[in-house]
């Protein structure tokens, strides 16, 4: 996985994951990408240098910065123009309380590929405030965010997103245009968050639990892979799922209908899982 507590070039430890971006080409197709306008309060995770920052002021009503380094405020608040409407919170986003932040707000940013996964769960916690999400990841976990059934890419990352959001892989950016560069390519994700469910999950828990279980075990079929929960033949057959076929080959839709068939049996996992990774 790139990132990199310990990336960048000659092995320079950059805890951060500090990868700036200065194209002027490239930060616009990200701001044209997120769609933000005036009326949109933004929230920018780990501005930087403020390269981002600057063109979001210009084109959202609010930015709420959060940077976690407390060593590039100064600079961060030099580079930005002395526009009122930038407000910079030295904070970990990972652990931050959105619902601080009053009213809606989209995520615009170029995030430190280290915390990809709990930061995006973390922001989906508050996915009634969120309309939209636009971030720059790894292109590898880029692809798997947005993989479709039956591909090679498809997995519990793809699942786990995709019950929440619509995610759509808008450009890939070069190693290249970082200072420094990282070891990895990246690419912008546009995820428009459900602004109200649209799958009737029973047991959210209970999901993740088994989407994780059945692609830890990708190459079986989903039978085998999820023989761990009590009454899964059964689960299956109820859901019109057949047993024979592989984890990648079930739809996000499939997962909830099967797992809504084991928690309304009133079936549980036997003996208690071990969650993998
Ligand atoms: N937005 C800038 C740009 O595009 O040039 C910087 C992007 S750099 C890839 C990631 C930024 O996130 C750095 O400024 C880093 O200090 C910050 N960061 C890393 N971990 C963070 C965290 N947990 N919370 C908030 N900011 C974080």
């Amino acid at each position: 996985m790139r990132c990199t507590r310990t990336g960048g070039r000659g092995g320079v430890r950059r805890p951060f994951g500090q990868h700036f971006l200065f194209d002027p080409n490239i930060l616009a197709k990200i701001i044209d990408s997120s769609g933000i306008t005036s009326r949109d309060t933004v929230v920018e995770i780990g501005p930087g240098l403020g390269s981002l920052t600057r063109l979001l002021s210009e084109r959202a009503g609010r930015v709420i910065a959060i940077e976690i380094d407390k060593r590039l405020i100064e600079r961060l608040k030099e580079n930005l123009p002395a526009s009122e409407n930038v407000e910079i919170i030295t904070a970990d986003a990972v652990t931050f309380p959105y619902d601080t932040i009053e009213g809606r707000f989209r995520v615009v940013a170029n995030i430190p590929y280290n915390i990809t996964s709990p930061l995006i769960f973390r922001l989906l916690q508050y996915r009634e405030k969120i309309p939209s999400m636009t971030l720059l990841l790894q292109k590898e976990v880029a692809r798997r965010i947005v993989a479709s059934p039956g591909t090679k890419e498809y997995g519990a990352l793809s699942v786990s997103v995709q019950l929440y959001t619509e995610p759509v892989l808008k450009f890939t950016v070069s190693r290249k245009a970082f200072s420094p560069p990282p070891e990895v390519d990246s690419a912008l994700v546009h995820f428009r968050v459900h602004s109200s469910p649209v799958f009737d999950i029973k047991d959210e828990a209970m999901l993740l639990k088994l989407v994780k279980t059945a692609f830890s075990g990708r190459r079986k079929m989903i039978a085998n892979s999820l023989r761990v929960f009590e009454g899964i033949k059964e689960a299956l057959m109820e859901s019109g799922i057949n047993p024979a076929l592989r984890p990648e080959n079930l739809s996000v839709a499939d997962y909830v209908r099967l797992t809504n068939a084991l928690t309304a049996a009133g079936k549980r996992c036997n003996p208690p899982l071990r969650i993998p990774g």
